[in-house]
């Protein structure tokens, strides 16, 4: 017998590459395969993450991300329901704490009911306390759409769904090398091969890489951010019902540092973001030769770097001190202390950066010939990742010629 040809190979075992393989699935292409470098389901951006089910309350009307996280969010409270994964539409608090902030919560506002929430209630100050009782504040809005849920769970569904439906998981299988066989892909991993038609790159973080390493030109750099959490210690768990944020500085793809309750139980404080000098690079001192002479060359880090760089020390800064970092807290919660943290874990995001300094906001498709490239699938990713998933399969089986129908 010859050698498996797959009809579909999806490079990333994150939660957008496994939700294309489900839509696939589902789809009823026959032979999809999942390859995931590392030895386990969700190692990165996705297992990693803060847990939120976001509403869709950031996002541009019309955006892929609007569209995407409202459509993804309910396909996700129903899919938790049917698969009985923990979860809960807890709501969460944004919180304006200066003048300075108000026209930013006002713009909020019109976002939210642009992109149809239906649970969205602007508070004044004296109203903030029903909600969360420790917060301070001048104005706020009450978003009853946002959840929590913990993502490695829902990818462990979405895994079984792959299997039941036919379709292979391999991990520790990173891709190192692509090649053209006639009509054939020619995906390597030390020592092993797997052969397809055709393939979807969700590599998340390798994204930019591993288009390159197909022979495509992604057209951005990934730029590794690296998001850290404090724990709430347990004493002090009820300083917080439940997610409470601050209003975002819109000029930054990144939401601030808010407070989460978590599905599991406790609740985290983060994260910042950080430049990180590794694509894996989780601690502090993490660096990479490699990764970071990488964006060093790239002309569009340095535009950046120009437009940013008092944020990113302040970030740098929050990183080094606790100090700092409780104090940007306690503009939500006036009465948190150093005492009522302690360390938590970190994730890295992978940011889309273009060569004119311009952080890509929206998620980002690349199509080449036989293959789909997720170039950028930022938060909310994950929340939307079911709405996402089917978006990317209806591209694939277009591009791939194979006619099948996605939900
Ligand atoms: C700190 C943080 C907080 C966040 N909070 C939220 C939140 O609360 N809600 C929300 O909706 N979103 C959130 N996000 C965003 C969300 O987690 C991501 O958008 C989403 O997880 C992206 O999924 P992915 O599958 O694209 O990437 P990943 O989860 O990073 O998956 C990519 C996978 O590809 C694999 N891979 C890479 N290269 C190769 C290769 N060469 N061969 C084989 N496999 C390879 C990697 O090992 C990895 O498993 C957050 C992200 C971070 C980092």
């Amino acid at each position: 017998m010859g050698e498996r040809v797959y009809d579909v190979a999806v490079i990333g075992g994150g939660i957008v590459g496994l939700a294309t393989a489900m839509a696939l699935v589902k789809g009823k292409v026959k032979r999809v395969v999942v390859l995931e470098a590392e030895d386990r389901l969700a190692a990165h951006q996705t297992g990693n993450n803060s847990g939120v089910i976001h509403s869709g309350l950031y996002y541009k009307p019309g955006s892929l991300k609007a569209l995407n996280c409202v459509a993804g969010r309910e396909a996700l409270y129903r899919f938790c329901r049917e698969q009985g994964i923990a979860h809960e539409a807890c709501g969460k608090l944004v919180v304006a704490t200066r003048q300075a902030e108000l026209a930013a919560l006002d713009e909020l506002e019109k976002k939210g009911r642009a992109n149809g929430l239906k649970k969205l209630r602007r508070l004044a100050a004296g109203e903030l306390k029903e909600y969360e009782p420790h917060v301070a504040g001048i104005a706020g809005l009450w978003v009853g759409e946002t959840g929590i849920v913990d993502y490695g769970q829902v990818c462990e569904k979405y895994a079984g769904i792959i299997r039941a439906g036919g379709g292979e998981i391999r991990l520790n299988f990173k891709v190192t090398g692509c090649r053209r066989d006639g009509g054939e892909l020619v995906l390597s991993s030390p020592g092993v091969t797997v052969r397809c038609r055709n393939l979807v790159n969700c590599a998340g973080l390798h994204s930019d890489r591993v288009a390159r390493m197909c022979g495509v030109r992604p057209g951005l750099q990934i730029i590794p951010f690296r998001g850290e959490y404090y724990k709430l210690v347990p004493s002090r768990h009820g300083l917080v019902r439940n997610l409470i944020y601050p209003v975002p500085d819109t000029r930054f793809p990144f939401l601030g540092v808010h407070f989460t309750r978590m599905i599991g139980g406790g609740a985290e404080a983060g994260p910042n973001a950080v430049l990180a000098f590794k694509r894996h690079g989780y601690k502090k001192t993490s660096f990479s030769l490699r990764d970071a002479a990488q964006f060093a060359l790239y002309p569009g880090f340095w535009i950046m770097s120009l437009k940013f760089w008092k944020m990113g020390l302040g970030e740098f800064h929050r990183s080094f001190s606790k100090k700092a970092f409780v104090k940007a807290l306690q503009r939500l919660i006036p009465e948190v202390q150093a005492a009522d943290l302690e360390p938590g874990g970190a994730g890295v995001r992978a940011q889309a950066l273009e060569i004119n300094g311009f952080l890509a906001d929206d998620f980002r498709i690349k199509e080449a010939e036989r293959m789909v490239h997720v170039l950028n699938a930022p938060s909310p990713a994950a929340t939307a990742s079911i709405s996402i998933g089917e978006s990317i399969a209806a591209i694939a089986l277009k591009n791939f010629a194979l006619k099948r129908k996605i939900m």
